[in-house]
């Protein structure tokens, strides 16, 4: 038996997606896993349980293991839990263009915000930004009534029998539904989620007991169902009560099938609507007819509920828990979703109708003129070509990327494929992954970033000791160059890639010119043994990131023995300012138009041109509109950012 202490660094805690992958990954151990919380115990491969616990971001958590394979458990689920970036993707999607009928963010309906609202207005709360006006599609199912409560003795097998069978038929439907090409990713996840709270012990334990125990199955699914989400509707946390509408649509969803009634045939949807519903689960959402739907609003439900999720990563404006006025939705012959205020207007009257429609032409019109920058090379005035290009880390958000106009990738982190693993990614599989990334974007060019992962972001298969300060600890290269079992493979995946054409390196962390050197010998003897091997191989320019004061006032040496720089402004403001990036009690001195840190900046610029390099940016100051004139006046000829800013970011280089 083991017993291990942790500092939970889940940012936000363990809500739905961590709680349901650090279940996986204890479902992958043979040994018996508890959590132990100031609030209580739970079985470690329960996500539900888990989620009931109500663990948040910096509470201090045991697990305890008892079983043969112990303590590979404890250390992979440590490094799970003392990960900031595990449960990463709960952030929401940026929102794409707004359909016709709706306005995109930040549209919002100014002239009909009126002191006292109308008795038309509905206050509820902004589930997702934009505007929309359309023709309501109500959806308020009939309270789902079972026709019995308790069955005969000699009916429990074919009770259990039926439950199951419905049970499998949701699982199969939510898999297949995950599996559409035209499922997002944020929707995949969710749906997998849905899965693993269909398939909980817990829930599924407490049916199968309740019709052992001679209990209708549909009556029994309910009965769970509503007993767990109201659990879940106690807790202290907004972002774990809203879980509880998972529970009761997943309820919902197999005691419907299990009374043969049928629910609402959203996939059925024909001619545009704003969807009008009491509670719209996860899986409603995920059997909308997307391309019909205007805007959604919803009598219950909160801003961190699940269908908001969605609505957001479908960009779709939705308004949610404007309370109780079901007769007053179901009058409505035309209704206004306003996202940005969070409030809904029943039958708008003609100035209503038109603020709504001008809000949407507006929105309209900047979304497009976003639009034309598309495929548009942004030039100086001065003729200068700026390559606006996009900061990644996942292979699966490489069309989002390319529908957002990246003129190629500045930054593609490759923490997460270290992180996403039981154990460390092998050299084909790290292979594979970068051509995939350099085949989607040929002949643009990508850069991808060696390991940078360190005391603060723990990874399978690397034990890193406890630091005092892992921000100026054993990170990035500093770690790599002490680990080349972990470091050649990726300079030899790398390598492998680079026969693609289109590939540059870049290497974290640099405070050392002897950094640099080190690595360029790890690559030589790499190529070296790939040649021996005969496996094919091309070549790559290697550059580094400008992150540390160090390489800013080296920056002249440093510019002769590498092809760029690629400034990382989230790391140096950090390091010039000597204020860590993620302490909200000195977020104020963490500005990187600070005057030092835009020298700084100023600096490493100086050098790249004086060296005839090319230099670019890659931390969250690329995407800044104000930063953009002065950094591309420093000489700066890459922008790097998130693909959501790029559209944006090529207008207002267009514009100098
Ligand atoms: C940076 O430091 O600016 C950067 C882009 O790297 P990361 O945010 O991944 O540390
Ligand atoms: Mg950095």
């Amino acid at each position: 038996m083991i017993r291990s202490a942790a500092v939970v660094r889940v940012i936000e805690g363990l809500h739905t997606r961590p709680a349901t992958s650090l279940a996986q990954l204890a479902k992958a151990y043979q040994c018996a896993i508890e959590l132990e919380s100031p609030a209580g115990k739970a079985n470690m491969k329960s996500p539900v349980k888990l989620m009931l616990l109500g663990v948040k971001e910096g509470d201090e958590v045991y697990i305890n293991a008892d079983g043969p394979d112990e303590r590979d458990a404890v250390t992979r689920l440590l490094a799970y839990l003392m990960d900031p970036a595990s449960g990463v993707g709960e952030a929401e999607e940026a929102a794409p263009a707004a359909p016709a009928g709706q306005a995109a963010p930040g549209a919002a309906i100014a002239s009909t915000a009126p002191a006292a609202q109308p008795d038309n207005v509905l206050q509820g709360v902004a589930g997702s930004k934009g505007v929309a006006v359309g023709t309501p599609y109500l959806v308020f199912p009939e309270p789902l009534v079972p026709e019995r409560q308790v069955i005969c003795e000699d009916e429990i097998d074919a009770e259990l029998e039926r439950f199951r069978g419905v049970l499998e038929q949701f699982v199969a439907e939510a898999n297949a539904r995950a599996q559409q090409p035209s499922t997002s990713e944020q929707t995949r996840s969710i749906l997998r989620a849905l899965v693993d709270v269909a398939m909980d012990e817990e829930f599924v334990g407490a049916i199968i007991r309740g019709i052992e125990g001679q209990g209708d199955a549909a009556a029994v699914v309910l009965r769970v169902g509503q007993a767990l989400s109201e659990a879940f509707e106690s807790l202290d946390d907004p972002y774990m009560r809203a879980r509880s509408e998972d529970i009761r649509g997943v309820a919902r969803k197999l005691a419907a099938q299990l009374l043969g009634v049928p629910l609402p045939d959203l996939g059925a949807i024909a001619s545009p609507c704003v969807i009008v519903a009491a509670d719209l689960s996860a899986w409603d959402f995920s059997s909308l007819a997307l391309e019909h739907v205007q805007g959604l609003v919803c009598t219950g439900g909160s801003a961190t509920s699940h269908v908001a999720i969605m609505a957001r990563t479908y960009g779709i404006p939705a308004v949610l828990g404007v309370g109780q006025r079901q007769a007053l939705l179901a009058g409505a012959s035309r209704i206004v979703v306003d996202g940005d205020q969070g409030r809904a207007i029943v039958n708008p009257d003609p100035a209503q109708e038109a603020a709504a429609e001008a809000a949407i032409a507006a929105a309209r019109a900047t979304a497009e003129a976003l639009q034309r920058y598309r495929d548009v090379v942004p030039l100086t005035s001065d003729g200068r070509e700026i390559h606006v290009c996009a900061n990644l880390g996942a292979l699966s958000e490489i069309p989002l990327a390319l529908r957002a106009g990246a003129m190629g990738v500045g930054l593609f982190r490759t923490e997460l494929l270290f992180m996403q693993h039981r154990e460390l990614p092998s050299e084909d599989m790290q292979a594979h992954a970068y051509t995939q990334l350099a085949q989607a974007f040929f002949p643009r060019q990508v850069i991808v970033r060696t390991l940078d992962v360190g005391g603060d972001k723990p990874i399978a298969g690397l034990s890193f000791p406890v630091e005092e300060n892992p921000f100026l600890g054993w990170r990035g290269v500093r770690m790599c160059l002490d680990r080349p079992e972990v470091f050649k493979p990726q300079l030899r995946a790398l390598l492998r890639a680079a026969g693609v054409g289109n590939l540059r390196v870049m290497i974290p962390m640099i405070s050392d010119i002897e950094e640099v050197r080190s690595v360029k010998a790890l690559i030589a003897q790499c190529r070296q043994e790939l040649v021996e091997q005969g496996i094919a191989h091309g070549e790559f320019d290697l550059g580094i990131m400008i992150e540390t004061p160090a390489a800013v006032l080296q920056a002249d040496a440093l510019a002769a023995e590498v092809a760029f720089f690629s400034i990382g402004t989230n790391d140096l403001t950090q390091y010039v300012m000597a204020t860590d990036r993620a302490n909200a009690q000195v977020a104020r001195l963490y500005r990187i138009e600070h005057p030092a840190v835009m020298k700084a900046v100023h600096l490493a610029c100086r050098a790249a041109r004086a060296a005839g390099i090319p230099v670019g940016i890659c931390g969250e100051a690329a995407a800044n509109l104000e930063l953009i004139p002065k950094f591309i006046h420093m000489g700066v000829t890459e922008l790097s950012m998130s693909p959501a800013s790029i559209l944006a970011a090529k207008q207002r280089i267009h514009s100098l």
